[in-house]
């Protein structure tokens, strides 16, 4: 339970820079959700097989398992498809958005981040909203 007495909602950040990981998890620990890190795509797919969170923000680009590819892995997959994805990227072009959003990914943002806009579009992609 959060201090407003809610269900704590639980978002994993795949996010391979450390410093732009923290200021996530801060910004959503703030909200009050419950926060899992992962540095790499791998262990990404790991905790959220596990631990089943109900969203992912997912970086796009990752070295090695690029995150489309964790992004249409849990999406193809009967215990991880229901999780929402956000991802987060620094591209600007139009094409990449079609390509995020076509491999089943729930929405799209782009860098740098809004930390007003940020926690808004989560808390509608909750149903917080
Ligand atoms: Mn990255």
């Amino acid at each position: 339970m959060n201090k407003r007495g809610m269900v704590m909602k639980t978002i994993l950040i795949i996010e391979d820079n450390a410093d732009n990981r923290t200021l996530l998890k801060d910004l959503l620990e703030i909200k009050g959700y419950q926060v899992l890190e992962a540095g790499d795509s791998e262990a990404g797919l790991r905790i959220a097989r596990e631990q089943k969170p109900d969203l992912v923000l997912m970086d796009i680009q990752m070295p090695g398992v690029t995150g489309l590819t964790v992004i249409r892995e849990l999406k193809s997959e009967q215990k991880t498809k229901e999780i929402k994805i956000l991802a987060v990227t620094s591209f600007a072009m139009s094409e990449d958005k079609e390509r995020i959003l076509g491999a089943g990914c729930d929405g799209y943002v782009t860098k740098p981040i809004s930390t007003r806009e940020l926690p808004a579009l989560i808390g509608e992609m909750l149903g917080e909203g």
